[in-house]
């Protein structure tokens, strides 16, 4: 018997949440962002299950690429944020993978480098969320360097980066759209998030990046109908291992937050914080044991939580837990926890094992 406390990956839903990017981007190639571990689902099991329905991949780092080409992965690899050091250059070569370049330092190594084959490059363009990129007025000099330097393929792509598209109403977007147009030189272009996938079909252009929605879940911060078909690929699931009853006026776990208003049965699942539950999750989270709604009630603690079952029928030891997933959306629990569905899942431990359930 090991312990239940499992993160269960549906691939089969991976791959349906793919299909909905795109049916929505028809014309579209699909780069699956796969950053932090495939926020947090297990990286090789993601792009693995990926590799024949998403065109490219995207991480954060050299590390990250040269994970995914040790488990086989042999589609293209963007690194988002280029490279951190000159002697990155030797690395990606070798991996084979393509380059951000975002600023001056970066586009000099490059231009200075002795590779044996140019790399792919793709040009981040800052349209107004000032974190990353050249500025739109610079963006024809950078290209045109690109053009020239024999260590970048014609291949070159242009992108950006929004900053609100998971809001419809926010004004911002279509103003980063106006200024992605306004570019001048003729180059294929990449814009969308899977915010942007969803709810902005001008943002398409030649590829998209969904990331979250992939993983079966909405960005959008209202209701959208094109996020409903999506499917949770993570499913946090664990078990009751003790069921207590506690009196009116008696208190549950660390510092005694939650009370009992009435005679209660509390049950007490086998997962914490350090599995990756939120410690902020307040008293009232909502919890599904064996698929009925119960609250949480009480801290949560490195390795246990308590759950107030008072009102469900057919509790016992081992009774199933569903702390975020299928029948309980991440976004919903992430809320209660004051945080987002991204932080949850990315942020997840390696001791939470994730485990297939449906390849
Ligand atoms: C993380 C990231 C994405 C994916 O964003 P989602 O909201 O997860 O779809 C796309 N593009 C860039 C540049 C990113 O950093």
């Amino acid at each position: 018997m090991t312990r239940p406390t499992q993160a269960k990956l549906n691939l089969s839903a991976l791959r349906h949440n793919v299909s909905v990017a795109r049916e929505l981007a028809p014309q579209s190639k699909v780069m699956a962002v796969v950053k932090a571990n495939a926020y947090g689902h297990g990286a090789a099991i993601i792009a693995g299950a990926l590799q024949s329905h998403a065109d490219a991949f995207a991480v954060a780092s050299i590390e990250e690429a040269a994970a995914l080409r040790g488990s086989g992965i042999t589609r293209p690899i963007l690194l988002l944020e280029g490279l951190f050091d000159e002697s990155e250059l030797g690395i990606a070569a070798q991996l084979d993978v393509w380059l951000s370049i975002h600023n001056q330092q970066q586009l000099q190594w490059l231009e200075g480098a002795e590779l044996s084959d140019p790399l792919t490059c793709w040009l981040k363009i800052d349209t107004g969320m000032n974190r990353l990129g050249v500025t739109p007025d610079n963006a024809l000099h950078y290209h045109q360097r690109l053009v020239n330097t024999p260590n970048a393929t014609d291949g070159t792509v242009a992108y950006t980066h929004f900053a609100a598209a998971d809001d419809v109403q926010n004004l911002q977007t279509q103003r980063q759209i106006d200024a992605f147009d306004n570019l001048t030189f003729n180059v294929t272009r990449s814009a969308a998030n899977s915010a942007a996938v969803l709810a902005w079909p001008l943002t398409h252009y030649d590829w998209v990046r969904p990331g979250y929605m992939l993983y079966g879940n909405s960005p959008m911060t209202q209701d959208h109908p094109n996020a409903r078909t999506l499917k949770p690929v993570m499913t946090l699931t664990s078990a009751v291992i003790a069921l207590h009853d506690v009196a009116a006026g008696e208190s549950v776990g660390y510092g005694g937050t939650w009370v009992a208003q009435r005679p209660s049965v509390i049950a007490t699942v086998t997962i914490g914080y350090g599995d990756g539950y939120p410690r902020e999750a307040p008293n009232g989270t909502p919890i599904l044991v064996n698929g009925q709604r119960a609250a949480l009630a009480g801290r949560v603690s490195m390795d246990m939580i308590t759950v107030d079952v008072t009102d469900l029928e057919h509790v016992q030891l081992g009774s199933e837990v569903v702390l975020w997933g299928s029948g309980l959306p991440l976004g919903e629990v992430a809320r209660w926890a004051n945080t987002i569905g991204y932080e949850l899942t990315t942020r997840m431990p390696q001791r939470t094992l994730r485990v297939v359930v449906n390849a």
